[in-house]
């Protein structure tokens, strides 16, 4: 005879925290233009010194526009 007392309580099962499904604010790629801020599509977009644009027009445009802040 065993004197083990399992209590039933042991395999209940538990409430498992549930990860709800939030909208977070996950980091999205550039999708606008820096200079005109259209949407750019992957295949046409300009990638200078880490930011994206839609072509060499709008890159010039905004490298313009950073050297004027910068005064
Ligand atoms: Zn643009």
């Amino acid at each position: 005879m065993t004197a083990e007392t399992a209590s039933p309580e042991a395999t209940k099962e538990q409430p498992k925290p549930q990860a709800t499904q939030q909208a977070k604010p996950a980091q999205e790629e550039q999708a606008n233009c820096l200079a005109c801020n259209k949407p750019i599509k992957k295949l046409k977009r300009y990638y200078r010194n880490g930011k994206f644009y839609c072509n060499k027009k709008c890159w010039r445009k905004a490298t313009l526009k950073v050297k004027e802040e910068k005064k």
